[in-house]
């Protein structure tokens, strides 16, 4: 309580006090009443009425406090019309103890401060009326007259002003409000109660004077009517109560759990008319309060227990919703009014909807929060955080459309060199941290606008569309065409000091790439090759920019460098070209451009069928027949090599699969670009296409060229092992071309040699061609591998090849490839041939002669 409060009650107590004592040792003027009651039976009827009045009292809410409407002005005028106004006070006084003293008995709570203030008011009040009366010569039993009635009036009056005037001020003293606010509802609520008091006290002096007994009916009249004043009163409050709630909840509605929690305390303040209101919201991190009072809001402070304070009285709710504690609102009242908080069930029904708007905050932040992290997945790397290539492709392009048209874009693309040891050596974890520290070196070293994304597995990718980057480079033009400028590994030799910008700042991030890296404590450097295209923002699109720099990212590994530019004339990607891979993107779709040609291998000795290869055809609808001479090359180099040898596979297996089904046990031959082994997804795709055609993994053959297996030997070894977990054959095709076949048969088991061409036609010529078809022969033998010739177009080719010891050849001289109509046929002539003949020379098809 403030200073203020109580210094305004010990003067009102003292005013009290001081005018009882005074009132009684006053002499009394003139008669004493004329019904002969005894005075000192006066007096206590007189305490009676005022202890009456009093307990008979509606408390109407009025800011954070509340009025009691009482019936202490009609005790008031009986009390004058009975007894001398100087012993009024202490009439007053002595009734006012009485009313306490039966509401402590009836143990209705109530502070004492409060109760002792409450009764000097009244006492305060009465002597102000008192001195009135004695001014103005009103006298006590005269007949009631009307300026009589008018005089009774105004003392009555002077009653009211200052026993409601001391509550407001109180109010507003310890609200901090000022007076006016409170002084009309206050007004409002007492003044029609004031004009009832006043003439139930004149009718009860009319009463009185006919015969004082009458008096005892009176007292049920007023009961009566206070009882209806009383409930109209409450209605008008509930009423009341009922709009501000609905207004309150209404407001409940919030983005997040803080804006409900805050409009909750608010509008509970306002509704309950409390002195303060916290809302405690549990969340995952601890529980928040949001506090609301009438000096304003306090914000999300976690909860403090504070020591109950007595001039306080607190109702609080738990708010639960969906069987869930959310946590609790807690509304704080003045001492002097929490006593008569009737609205626990507005309270009850107001956590309710506080619970469910708090619920509902909670599941629409999740939900938002999923969708921010759903969107966010989907643009970048789980691993690195960085842009995925989606999201590279997609924001690459944008970026490019922004640019003027020939404004120079360059595309870096990062390739982490042995990768796949690191992990072997040291586990997934160690290569996940190695890659987490190359992408924070390369995020340190990016510049602003420069969009860098991992691609997958082991490369980054570096989008340069700033000024200073590629346009400098633009300055010093490099020489057309942009190939591989990088010295030879190992030794790093300084650049040339004629190197464009770009490449030159390829080599500073690669260098600072491959500096010594912490991974689980052991330092580690990996390298890195760079594939770099430049060219103006409108020339290519990011996919085809990823395309060129993997280009040339391949290209500078086979040549065993650091860092190669995309070389457009190597690439051959002319408009020619570009527009031959849309349409095979059509053709992978049409079914009927893209055929398979099967071409036979025999049995050098028998003629029987040893397998088919499937070669493919392009019966393009504008251009004509086409070879694969005519588009592989093109294909291998896109993004369509994969889909390219899944139709191929898919093709042939279809075929093998047919002709299992006649009861011929032929393995089908299928070539593979180099490109496809460094396709991590190959083993899967064809084990799935092996199973779809019911064809045993053994009668597939892959024809792998030796040209890729030198460079990316990590991923090249996992798809190889893949390839031969399923079970299928793997064939070195064009052998003895390559520059080192020892060492590619050393390392990976083959089934298969295909003696290359050139041999056999150089055979009857060159003694150096049948001393590779013989060590061929011999290598084989020690493999364990079959060794087939390919390019037999004669009988006397045949024979030596035969004499040599080659097991099978394929050529024009046995069959020209055939349509899939005519190889069952073909095979089964070729068998049967065979099953006839033991040894004799076959002419299936025509001589190519
Ligand atoms: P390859 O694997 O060396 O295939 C053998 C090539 O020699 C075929 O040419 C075939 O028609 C041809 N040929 C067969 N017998 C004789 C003969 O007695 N004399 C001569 N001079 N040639 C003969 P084709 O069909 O034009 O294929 C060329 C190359 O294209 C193939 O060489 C192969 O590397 C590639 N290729 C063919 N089909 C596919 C495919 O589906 N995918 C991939 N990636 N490459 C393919
Ligand atoms: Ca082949
Ligand atoms: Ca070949």
């Amino acid at each position: 309580m403030t200073r203020a409060v109580r210094t305004l009650h010990a003067s009102v107590l003292a005013v009290a006090l001081t005018s009882a004592l005074v009132g009684l040792l006053l002499p009394v003027s003139g008669p004493s009443t004329a019904d002969g009651l005894p005075t000192w039976l006066r007096w206590i009827v007189v305490a009676g009425l005022v202890a009456c009045g009093q307990l008979a009292r509606v408390r109407v809410q009025v800011a954070t406090g509340s009025v009691s409407v009482t019936w202490g002005e009609a005790a008031l005028l009986v009390g004058l019309h009975l007894l001398p106004a100087q012993w009024l006070p202490a009439a007053t006084a002595a009734g006012a103890v009485l009313a306490w003293t039966v509401l402590s008995a009836g143990r209705v709570h109530r502070a004492t401060a409060e109760a002792v203030h409450a009764g000097s008011s009244l006492v305060a009040g009465a002597t102000a009326a008192s001195v009135l009366a004695l001014a103005i010569g009103l006298t006590p039993g005269t007949a009631l007259t009307f300026a009589g009635a008018l005089q009774l009036t105004a003392a009555a009056l002077a009653y009211l002003v200052v026993s409601v005037g001391l509550a407001v001020i109180t109010l507003a003293l310890r609200h901090e409000l000022p007076i006016a606010v409170l002084s009309w509802p206050a007004l409002r609520v007492k003044l029609p109660l004031f004009a009832g008091n006043v003439l139930v006290g004149l009718a009860s002096i009319a009463v009185i004077e006919v015969d004082a007994r009458w008096l005892v009916f009176i007292l049920p009249t007023l009961w009566f009517v206070h009882n209806a004043y009383g409930h109209r009163l409450r209605d008008e409050e509930n009423k009341r109560t009922w709009i501000t709630f609905a207004a309150a909840t209404g407001a409940l509605d919030g983005p997040d759990q803080q804006a409900v929690a805050t409009a909750g305390a608010e509008g509970a303040l306002d509704l309950f008319g409390a002195e303060r209101v916290e809302v405690d919201v549990v969340t995952a991190g601890g529980t928040n309060r949001y506090t609301a009072d009438r000096n304003g809001l306090v914000v999300a402070a976690p909860p403090v227990t504070e020591p109950s304070d007595p001039d306080s009285v607190l109702f609080a709710r738990s708010l639960i919703a969906a069987e869930r504690d959310l946590g609790e609102i807690r509304v704080h009242f003045p001492a002097s009014t929490g006593a008569a908080f009737r609205n626990e069930a507005v309270l009850s029904a107001y956590g309710d909807a506080l619970a469910l708007a708090l619920g509902n905050a909670a599941i629409s932040g999740q939900v938002h929060d999923l969708t921010e992290q759903a969107v966010y997945q989907a643009a970048h790397d789980p691993l690195t955080e960085l842009t995925n290539r989606v999201a590279l492709l997609a924001e690459g392009d944008q970026a490019l459309g922004e640019l003027d048209r020939d404004a120079p874009a360059a595309l870096l693309l990062f390739d982490v060199d042995r990768l796949k040891r690191v992990n072997e050596a040291m586990g997934h974890a160690a290569g996940d941290v190695l890659l987490r520290g190359l992408a924070e070196r390369l995020l340190a070293l990016a510049r602003p606008g420069e969009l860098l994304a991992r691609l997958d597995g082991d490369a980054f990718a570096l989008l340069l569309t700033a000024a200073d980057g590629p346009r400098a480079s633009r300055a010093t033009p490099p020489p057309r065409p942009m190939i591989a400028v990088a010295p030879e590994r190992p030794q790093e030799a300084p650049p040339a000091p004629a190197e464009p910008p770009i490449l030159r700042r390829a080599r500073q991030i690669a260098q600072r790439l491959s500096e010594p890296l912490d991974v689980c404590d052991v330092p580690m450097s990996v390298e890195v090759t760079v594939g770099v295209a430049v060219s103006p923002a409108a020339a290519a699109d990011m996919a085809e920019r990823v395309r060129q720099a993997e280009h040339a990212m391949y290209r500078a590994k086979s040549a065993n460098i650091r860092i190669a530019a995309y070389d457009g004339a190597a690439d051959s990607t002319t408009v020619d070209h570009l527009s031959l891979l849309a349409e095979m993107r059509t053709a992978l779709v049409a079914d009927d451009q893209l055929v398979l040609d099967l071409q036979p291998a025999v049995d050098l000795a028998t003629g029987a069928p040893t397998g088919v290869e499937a070669l493919i055809r392009w019966e393009h609808p504008r251009r004509g027949l086409l070879t694969p001479v005519d588009f592989v090359r093109a294909v291998e180099e896109s993004e369509l090599l994969a889909r390219f040898t899944g139709y191929v596979l898919d093709q042939a297996l279809s075929t093998a699969g047919e002709w299992r089904v006649q009861g011929l046990d032929v393995p089908i031959s299928v070539n593979l670009s180099a490109r496809n082994l460094l396709d991590p997804r190959l083993p899967g795709e064809v084990g799935a296409l092996l199973r779809r055609h019911h064809v045993p993994a053994h009668l597939l053959v892959l024809e792998i060229t030796e040209t890729v297996a030198m460079s990316r030997t990590d991923v090249v070894d996992e798809v190889i092992d893949g390839l031969r977990d399923l079970g299928v054959q793997l064939s070195l095709d064009d052998f003895g071309t390559g520059f080192s076949s020892l060492s590619f048969v050393t390392r990976i088991p083959v089934d298969e040699l295909k003696v290359d061409r050139s041999f056999v036609r150089d055979m009857a010529d060159s003694a150096r061609a049948t001393a590779v078809i013989r060590a061929t022969v011999e290598l084989g033998r020690r493999l364990n591998a079959r060794v087939v010739a390919e390019g037999v177009e004669t009988a006397d080719q045949r024979a030596a090849l035969v004499s040599l010891g080659c097991d099978s050849g394929q050529g024009y001289h046995f069959c020209r490839p055939v349509r899939r109509d005519k190889i069952i046929m073909l095979l089964r002539t070729l068998r049967d041939s065979a099953a006839r003949a033991t040894v004799v020379p076959l002419r299936a098809a025509d001589d190519a002669s």
